[in-house]
């Protein structure tokens, strides 16, 4: 009977949970985990691990982490996994993966052991695509994620398991990381005892090419900015941009009071054979991004808002977590709705601080959020999926293909949340006179006393009675409008409180280019409504654009524009054109093996966005980015 064999599948369930518990629990639980990562060949993209794992006799399960702190998802690379042996005593120990949960290990340790050796070889992506588990290495330098290279006991929560790591890296390699360090020998550097927690969110960066800058500023704790490069020259930071960095460093901790690090190391990557994106940790960030962005203009100002963003989240992500992302171990699935506060608001701040750090100009800010406000109205999935769906799918949404973000919605929280706490911002400056803002909310939420890193959860209710402390008001009416219904539009409120209000130009702006160059695109979503790669194919058509109404799509490709071969500046040209042109744009596509002429009913001539003072109220903006700390 279905319903009997239920029941029994349940029990069996509970009683194999309870077996692989109790060896485990009767270990001695103090004797930490040795870990030694042999990373010598990590340029080659193969990585060695082994592990010494105190075990008891008897039924015994390891795990591979899954869900990823930061990656809000289970991105564990567990398909990279190889080479799994595990003996004890020399003697091999057969192992089953599970059948249900692919980064779970069944195995049995024999009479007499005390503990069980597990060696493994992680290899590396050379695919860019992704976060951690993405490229992470070149001839020159490498990030080492220590959750990619080991496996942990089930039954015990991840701050309460002890590893002692020791690595190896190539020869004349120099490293930085947040893990504190006990010694180094020839058999590679050797670290202090940590929680597996504290190992998994202290990645270790090492390259050939380093250079630290100390960013403290005469501060107690020590503040550093370590930059590994695929070159020497890449390191030539100017003196002007870590002056900019220690104003970052300055301008964090006013605005929240106090920290809950030890010390903070940026340990930033620049290279373009590695993923380029940001992971938050407690006491440092992993940081990567174009070779050049210290030393070229154009690529520094676009990537700004990097560092920033990731060091705020050593407050709101790390310190304080929403509840269902602070989970006890890897396994455990994160409950990732409230990402809109860890990472909407952090999308705010980080923007906020680059302005007021000097990284960016006010232009560079405001150009900035015309971008995302821009972005977040081409939205059409707004007209079917409130932005909470997209945090409740985050884990779907990062790994979502291009083509058809706009009917589909992509990870919108950053960049619309960060819209909906600008209007929070604006909202209790203008409740206030003036007199409080979302820094004293910042203050009051991730403050208090200097600590070292520990997690306090939060829920949904706890921010709403923080920002009612600061300024009563319905917040939970004002999150469940702009966050939980179905809007249409993007939240536009706190750029027009705000004394700013959104406007198209013919002319793309400095920001807008430089985002285009970055990610090799040509975006003319303003005019006809089409995203396009440099080399042509159209990543994503707006639904209900001209371009729409004219039967271009997603994944088809442009090859000619009005009878010629296309090129970027040919597009502009011809969309220029349209404002006197009486006929229709036309675009030879190709679709697969065919090809077709689409003829777009277009008269409005090139459209980009830009923010635009609104003379007739007061400049909160402009209050909100002016340095605060120095
Ligand atoms: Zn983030």
């Amino acid at each position: 009977m279905k319903r009997d064999g239920n029941h029994n599948a349940l029990l069996t369930i509970l009683l194999s949970a309870v077996g692989y518990l109790a060896p485990f629990l009767a270990r001695c639980a103090d004797a930490p985990i040795q870990l030694s990562v042999d990373a010598r060949e990590i340029s080659r993209r193969i990585l060695h691990a082994r592990l010494e794992i105190p075990a008891a006799p008897g039924p015994l399960t390891l795990l591979y982490p899954k869900w990823i702190p930061g990656e809000h998802a289970p991105t564990g690379p567990i398909t990279d996994l190889v080479g799994l042996k595990i003996s004890a005593g020399g003697q091999t120990i057969a192992w089953r993966r599970d059948p249900v949960e692919t980064c779970i290990f069944h195995l049995d340790v024999p009479a007499g052991a005390s503990n069980v050796e597990v060696t493994l070889d992680y290899l590396l992506a050379s695919d860019p695509t992704g976060f951690s588990a993405a490229a992470s290495s070149s001839a020159s330098l490498g990030v080492v994620s220590w959750n990619t290279l080991l496996l942990y006991p089930q039954g015990a929560a991840a701050n309460s398991i002890t590893y002692s790591a020791r690595l190896q890296l190539p020869e004349g390699w120099k490293y930085a990381t947040a893990l504190p360090r006990s010694g180094e020998s020839p058999e590679g550097i050797q670290f202090q005892p940590v929680s597996l927690e504290t190992l998994i969110d202290s990645p270790v960066m090492a390259g050939a090419h380093l250079r630290a800058f100390d960013l403290s500023r005469g501060s107690q704790t020590p503040h550093r900015l370590n930059v590994v490069a695929d070159s020497a020259a890449a390191l030539e930071v100017s003196a002007e941009d870590q002056g900019r960095f220690s104003n970052l460093v300055q301008e964090a901790n006013a605005l929240f009071g106090a920290h809950h690090y030890r010390s903070y190391d940026f340990l930033l990557t620049l290279s373009d054979q590695v993923a380029h994106f940001g992971l938050e940790h407690h006491q440092s960030s992993d940081d990567r991004g174009p070779e050049r962005m210290l030393i070229d203009e154009d690529i520094r100002k676009g990537w700004a808002f990097l560092l920033p963003h990731e060091m705020v989240h050593s407050w709101n992500g790390k310190y304080r977590r929403p509840a269902g992302l602070a989970t006890p171990d890897y396994q455990a699935p994160m409950k990732t709705e409230l990402l809109w506060v860890y990472e909407g608001l952090t999308d705010y701040l980080g923007e906020v601080l680059a302005a007021r750090s000097g990284l960016w100009n006010p232009t560079n800010y405001t150009e900035r959020v015309a971008m995302n406000a821009d972005m977040l109205e081409h939205q059409r999935g707004r007209d079917w999926r409130p932005l909470v769906d997209t945090t409740d799918s985050a884990q779907l949404l990062y790994a979502a293909r291009d083509e058809g973000a706009s009917w589909r919605r992509g990870t919108d929280f950053y960049a619309e949340g960060g819209l909906v706490w600008l209007e929070a911002d604006v909202t209790i400056r203008q409740q206030t006179q003036g007199k409080r803002s979302l820094d004293d909310f910042c203050r009051r939420f991730f403050g208090g006393e200097n600590t070292g890193p520990q997690v306090v959860a939060y829920t949904l209710a706890d921010v709403i009675n923080a920002l009612n402390e600061i300024a009563p008001l319905d917040w939970n009416g004002f999150f469940q409008k702009r966050i939980y219904s179905v809007n249409k539009r993007a939240p536009m409120g706190g750029v027009e409180q705000g004394g700013w209000r959104l406007v198209y130009r013919d002319t793309p702006s400095d920001m807008l280019k430089v985002f285009e160059t970055d990610h090799k695109l040509v975006i003319v979503a303003d005019s006809l409504g089409a995203v396009v790669k440099q080399e042509g194919e159209i990543v994503d058509v707006i639904p209900g654009s001209p371009a729409d109404r004219a039967g271009v799509g997603p994944g088809m490709k442009l090859l000619g524009v009005n009878g010629r071969r296309w090129t970027q500046e040919l597009l502009r040209a011809a969309i220029k054109e349209t404002k006197t042109n009486s006929g229709p744009l036309e675009l030879l596509i190709e679709n697969g093996d065919t090809f077709k002429t689409c003829r777009l009913d277009y008269h409005d001539g090139e459209r980009y966005p830009y923010l635009e003072r609104d003379e007739t109220k007061p400049d909160i903006l402009a209050t909100i980015i002016k340095a605060s700390a120095r």
